[in-house]
């Protein structure tokens, strides 16, 4: 069985610099053996509807784009879907702006590192307060995951055990303690969702190193080696710029 996939864009806002390039927050929408599986969910309804502070200041910094027909329950049923069947999200991590969708699918299984779920719990670093307590209000359907031993592409990995074709979970702390890039195969071959762990857009002269690696992480030499070692892997960062959407057919 491969995996057709979709990409969407949970979430338009700017990059907080002049030229204020416009960037999408990367969703995948796959179909496994277990019903839809959402990796990252951008900004949810009650983002839009009823903001929290945290949020309506985040939305403010970014110059987002305050649609809630953006909101990836909504753009599932436009395509036909029944956001009703995901069965399962995957998070790279637990952020306002990858978190928000949860409670617009309370039947799925959320997937994420228990590193990630207990630094939720007790954030330290500056980035972690950077979640949305609105997010989880709902009770997600947790389902935390722990390294048992396993790589993938000799990364430290876990594979999501019953779901197919294969999803792992493949830790990149450093953006947040508990931040993960996630492995699909697909039908087109494996893609390396590489989440805030990689420069936006991909693009690995992004902005002196110095400058990113404090908000991203020590991952860049690493995925750029690696990406140049596997082109036949298709990696893609948590954020990318708009044209990027448009090449998949969606905004
Ligand atoms: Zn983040």
């Amino acid at each position: 069985m491969v995996m057709p996939i979709r990409i969407l864009n949970g979430f338009s806002k700017s990059l907080p610099w002049p030229p204020y390039r416009r960037i999408g927050a990367v969703c995948l929408l796959a179909e496994t053996n277990d019903g839809l599986l959402l990796v990252d969910t951008g900004l949810g309804l009650h983002d839009y509807e009823q903001p929290t502070r945290m949020m309506r200041d985040f939305m403010t910094v970014m110059r987002a784009v305050r649609d809630p027909d953006l909101a990836l329950v909504r753009q599932i049923a436009r395509s036909g879907r029944d956001p009703g069947t995901v069965r399962h999200i995957v998070l790279s991590h637990l952020h306002l702006d990858h978190a928000g969708g949860l409670p617009d699918f309370p039947q799925a299984q959320v997937h994420v590192a228990r590193r990630e779920y207990e630094t939720l719990r007790h954030p330290r670093k500056l980035l972690e307060i950077a979640y949305n307590k609105a997010d989880f209000a709902h009770g997600p359907r947790w389902n935390l995951h722990d390294l048992r031993g396993e790589t993938w592409y000799g990364f430290d990995a876990v594979r999501l055990p019953g779901i197919e074709p294969q999803v792992w979970l493949v830790p990149l702390p450093g953006h947040t303690s508990g931040h993960c890039g996630v492995a699909l195969q697909t039908e087109t071959g494996w893609v390396f969702f590489c989440g805030d762990a990689a420069p936006v857009n991909l693009d690995f002269r992004f902005g002196p190193v110095a400058l990113y690696r404090p908000t991203i992480g020590p991952h860049v030499p690493r995925l750029k080696a690696f990406a140049a070692a596997h082109p036949e892997v298709r990696l893609i960062a948590g954020h990318m710029f708009l044209d990027f959407f448009e090449k998949e057919g969606t905004k």
